[in-house]
């Protein structure tokens, strides 16, 4: 069977390598800052500036020190912002969360007065809130860590419907809840923010590369772990139906989280659905570059920016990235 491509001699795929401007005449995906979305994490206090430990560069920010950053990102043009909050104090019910004064609401609505343009997007869930750390209601007494799916929802549909009275440009719930999505939706039609996207954390995975990520948001489960709500590794079906539910219940874009490890699953959302799709580059992935950069081991700005081009190669129209102000950065200078 003759091959429909060329073949060598004749065709010798080197002749479009030769030179920097012929390599990007040809390249076939790109990496634009339009697509970054910065995450923040922010807490309490003025002038609080408390870097992250095992996130080289990564801080917990009083809003007044959340706003300089968001700038300083939007400036670069790095168009949206992904807020965390770490509350004073955490209970049983997550009362935190959905606080008028909480302390995400009160991040948005500095955010939006001093950037107005910045999308804010916040992430929806309850393990920064709650005091044992898990992404939902638990009963009292129970050890087990298992979340309650059906009372947690009403909570959620709570905290996004007050991100959204805060200001938030869109919400973005991550709790891996069934139904989640569409007691969202609902909330916030019924409160009158019909025009509030949701980006869903639609195919989330209980993945190791979390773990620096918990220092910063300081939300580690006190017992138990989050097997029994986010997604086993091993399945990329079950992502797909995932996703269809989320869209079924009106997210208006789907994420996939982490990135590197699942681009597979990257590739296979982007291409059964095309819904507009994010990639979220978690903090391992980002402190794994980090550390290896610092001993010399690798390059830290070719390693990031080829393991971000990726995820867009997959499929990922947006990209979210602690390295998002420097990768702006690069881009501008490259
Ligand atoms: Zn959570």
């Amino acid at each position: 069977m003759s091959s429909p491509f060329g073949q060598f001699p004749g065709y010798r795929p080197r002749r479009l390598r030769q030179s920097p401007a012929l390599r990007r005449l040809v390249a076939e995906t790109r990496l634009s800052v339009d697509q970054l979305v910065l995450p923040l994490f922010a807490v309490g206090g003025k002038k609080v500036r408390r870097q992250v430990g095992s996130m080289p560069g990564v801080f917990q920010l009083s809003t007044d020190e959340l706003v300089r950053e968001a700038a300083r990102a939007h400036e670069l043009g790095v168009p949206a912002v992904l807020l965390f909050g770490i509350p004073a104090a955490k209970d049983a019910r997550a009362s935190g969360a959905y606080a008028q004064n909480g302390i995400v609401q009160r991040a948005v609505r500095e955010l939006k007065r001093a950037l107005p343009e910045m999308i804010v997007i916040t992430d929806v869930c309850l393990c920064e809130y709650t005091a044992h750390g898990h992404c939902g209601v638990i009963k009292p007494g129970d050890k087990s860590g298992r979340v309650q799916n059906d009372p947690t929802l009403e909570l959620l549909a709570r905290t996004a419907a007050s991100h959204a009275a805060a200001g938030a440009d869109m919400v973005a719930p991550s709790d891996m809840m069934d139904g989640r999505v569409r007691a969202i939706r609902t909330r916030l039609d019924r409160d009158g923010f019909t025009d509030t996207p949701i980006m869903s954390y639609a195919a989330k995975f209980a993945s190791a590369f979390y773990g620096p990520f918990r220092d910063a948001a300081e939300s580690t489960p006190k017992f138990g772990d989050r097997r029994s709500y986010q997604m086993d590794p091993s399945n990329s079906r079950e992502a797909m139906r995932e996703v269809a539910l989320d869209i079924e219940e009106g997210a208006d874009i789907v994420m996939v989280k982490p990135a590197l490890a699942y681009l597979d699953i990257i590739s296979r959302v982007k291409n059964e659905y095309g819904y507009p799709t994010a990639a979220y580059s978690v903090s391992g992935e980002y402190s794994m570059i980090k550390a290896a950069a610092k001993n010399g081991w690798v390059n830290e700005r070719a390693a990031m920016m080829e393991s971000l081009l990726a995820m867009r190669r997959a499929g990922a129209d947006i990209v979210i990235t602690y390295a998002a102000a420097e990768v702006a950065a690069w881009l501008r200078d490259s």
